[in-house]
């Protein structure tokens, strides 16, 4: 067994956990060492029940006084039990777990590990760990891994897992050069593994962060590099002259494009003209208009006789698309064709067949299809929204087909420019830094929960004035299954407060996408007046008509998430609003969200999270959807990126190809990363 093994080489993997771990992302031995835990769990000195504090944490010493009981009852069998020690009573219940029963004895001493609650006027710990007081001495003040999970892959296997391979493996080999870990002070590859895991102490465990942000962020710029090195002189084979469809189109929307917009657009028509292929990134906030911009390139790509595609990273945005492009185009007899994975076999091989044939001009869907079978004819530009969604492999994937297109790249993370610059090292970059003018600002509030019943009513008068509403529902970590069944009951909740003439609809992860589908079609037309959801209508959709965005447990998404929530609404003329209700009571929590309430800028608002965050926070809240790397976090760690990207530059300039000797081990990591990581990489 080595790194590069696959995963069923390890003892008790079989077929059917091989197929779980791959929904992590984990195939090789080393993608198994490179899943990093998100937090630790320490394992505190033990105390006495007296010492307990209702809502806090704690291992509790005590002595179990009555034979735990099992109530059916309840609607899963519940374990009971009363312990005693010096100072208070407690009970410790435990639910769905009956055999606890058995093996917990009176009159012993235990450890419990959990909560306390207020139940009904006593203490009680509810899902306790236990231990035996000699099984706790081995795990007191160690450091215990707390991975990301996913169903059927429990926090225990992975440990089992990893620490088999840990042992298991040769780590001794080192892929950085010498003179780079020498230079930066990195601890050693194999080093820094085990102690990611299972760390000595704290300080260990950041020594070797250190080490393995740094390789992350150093793959990832060379990746980047090699990028910008294979794209950089590329004879632009599509020269597009001005095309006087866009002129019209133009002048025949029903509104006027900004400053900002215009400039982008002559900056993409310039390129597109030029000696060499357009590699451009567009930058602007939610609802800063990037869509017609988009709209513009690929018009101006079919009148001048080639074929263009968008493509977007849910099946929801690209429809959306596909519906407005087919409306734009139409004066212009340009033909648009969509793209999808819930398209029937047949209507997917019309499409493709009419791709072939070139006998449409714009292809919209989804990035995978857009990518596997479409064979094009003369298509010279590619087109992907919401990038940040999409990895480096597939980005050159595409500029590897036929006669390398133009790319343009839109995104609304909310980066500073320097970040932009190395984390996009390979694309020219447009910002779009206005918004429409005749836009209203959103009106935003943090609420608690006994707003909800307020909040209600809110949403009923929205209503009645013709407008349609967004609830977006808490999260469930760790369950899409639980997520679901959650937006569900909240659904029906919301029904009972609301007047039965009120369309209320649902949408999660879960649904099939023929059912997303009509639902958002539903939503969009009007159909629907409240669209009850998880975070899936988080990117791009648009649906003008929507005025109210309620979101519940507020305080559990990161800003910049919130941000992009808030986004759906405000893109009318009417004046829109955004609810936060806040479940917590922690006075940060508020602070966070009151920067929501005090800007409507999201390059703003993830500077401020950052400070709120601050630096030592590592393992703060899941940045979702911004610039996810496994480990490396772009705003605290902005220097180990930079001086990882000074790196990387230095060594593509000396040794191109990274064939020396010496960078064959590099060499092998970073063709790995480009064959599979760029993937998972979530940019
Ligand atoms: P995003 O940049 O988030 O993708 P969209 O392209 O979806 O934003 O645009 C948001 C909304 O603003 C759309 O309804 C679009 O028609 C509208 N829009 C775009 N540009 C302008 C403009 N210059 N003036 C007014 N409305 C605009
Ligand atoms: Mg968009």
């Amino acid at each position: 067994m080595d790194l590069y093994s696959e995963i069923t080489a390890l003892k008790g993997v079989g077929e059917k956990t091989q197929k779980l771990l791959a929904r992590l992302g984990i195939f090789t031995i080393e993608n198994l060492l490179e899943y990093y835990p998100k937090n630790y769990d320490v394992y505190e000195a033990p105390v006495f029940p007296e010492e307990i504090q209702e809502g806090k944490a704690a291992a509790i010493i005590c002595t179990v006084m009555t034979p735990p009981s099992v109530n059916h009852k309840t609607r899963v069998p519940a374990v009971t039990l009363k312990t005693r020690g010096p100072g208070r009573m407690l009970y410790m219940t435990w639910y769905n777990m009956p055999y606890l029963k058995n093996s917990i004895k009176s009159g012993e001493t235990y450890i419990f590990r959990g909560t306390p609650v207020n139940k009904r006027g006593s203490l009680t710990v509810e899902q306790p760990e236990i231990f035996t007081p000699e099984e706790y001495k081995e795990k007191l003040n160690s450091m215990q891994p707390v991975y990301p999970l996913t169903e059927g892959v429990s926090n225990k296997l992975l440990i089992r897992l990893i620490g088999q391979a840990l042992d298991g493996v040769d780590l001794s080999r080192e892929f950085l050069p010498d003179p780079v870990r020498r230079k930066y002070k990195l601890a050693e590859y194999n080093f820094a593994l085990r102690q990611i895991h299972f760390p000595k102490d704290w300080e260990q465990m950041l020594t070797a962060r250190r080490r393995l942000v740094f390789d992350e962020f150093f793959v990832f710029a060379l990746a980047i590099q090699s990028m910008k090195e294979q794209t950089r002189q590329v004879k632009n084979h599509y020269p597009m002259a001005p095309a006087s469809f866009c002129d019209d189109l133009i002048a025949g929307l029903p509104y006027q494009l900004t400053g900002a917009q215009m400039r982008t657009w002559k900056e993409i028509q310039a390129d597109m003209a030029s000696e060499n292929v357009m590699n451009r990134l567009i930058q602007g906030d939610v609802g800063s208009g990037k869509t017609v911009i988009a709209a513009l390139a690929l018009l101006q790509a079919a009148q001048n006789g080639f074929q263009g595609c968008i493509m977007a990273p849910t099946e929801v945005l690209a429809r959306q698309h596909y519906e407005s492009f087919v409306q734009l185009f139409e004066p212009f007899h340009v033909r648009v064709t969509l793209l999808t994975g819930s398209m029937t076999a047949r209507e997917k091989r019309t499409a493709y067949e009419k791709i072939a044939a070139h006998e449409t001009d714009i292809i919209v869907g989804t990035h995978a299809l857009i990518q596997e079978k479409a064979v094009y004819d003369r298509l010279a530009l590619v087109v992907t929204d919401e990038q940040h969604r999409f990895g480096v492999r597939q980005r050159e994937f595409l500029s590897g087909k036929g006669e390398t297109p133009h790319v343009l790249v839109m995104s609304a993370t909310p980066i500073p420019r320097t970040l932009a610059i190395i984390l996009y090292g390979d694309l020219d970059i447009s910002v779009i830094d206005e918004l429409p003018a005749r836009r209203l600002p959103v009106k935003n509030c943090v609420v608690g929960t006994s707003y909800r019943k307020s909040a209600y009513r809110f949403i009923e008068q929205q209503v009645r004035q013709g407008h349609q509403v967004y609830v977006i529902c808490p999260m469930v970590e760790e369950s899409e299954m639980m997520e679901a069944e959650n937006v569900v009951d909240y659904t029906a909740r919301l029904k009972e407060a609301l007047p039965s003439d009120i369309c209320i609809e649902y949408l999660h992860g879960k649904q099939k996408p023929k059912e997303k589908n009509e639902i958002m079609e539903r939503f969009g037309a009007g159909q629907i007046q409240v669209l009850v959801s998880t975070t899936v209508v988080e990117v791009g959709v648009n649906v003008p008509n929507a005025t109210v965005m309620m979101i519940e447990d507020a305080q559990r998404f990161g800003l910049a998430q919130l941000h992009q929530l808030r986004g759906r609404v405000g893109r009318g003329d009417a004046q829109s609003y955004c609810i936060f209700v806040n479940t917590s009571d922690k006075k940060s929590a508020q602070e966070r969200l009151e920067v929501l309430v005090k800007s409507n800028d999201g390059f703003f608002i993830a500077g401020e999270d950052l400070k709120l965050r601050g630096p030592g926070d590592l393992f703060g809240l899941k940045q979702s959807g911004i610039m996810e790397f496994k480990i490396g976090d772009i705003f605290n760690d902005m220097d180990l990126l930079k001086e990882a990207t000074q790196t990387a530059k230095a060594l593509i300039e000396k040794d191109e190809q990274l064939k020396l000797p010496q960078h064959k081990a590099l060499r092998d990591k970073l063709d790995r990363y480009m064959r599979t990581g760029g993937d998972s990489l979530v940019l």
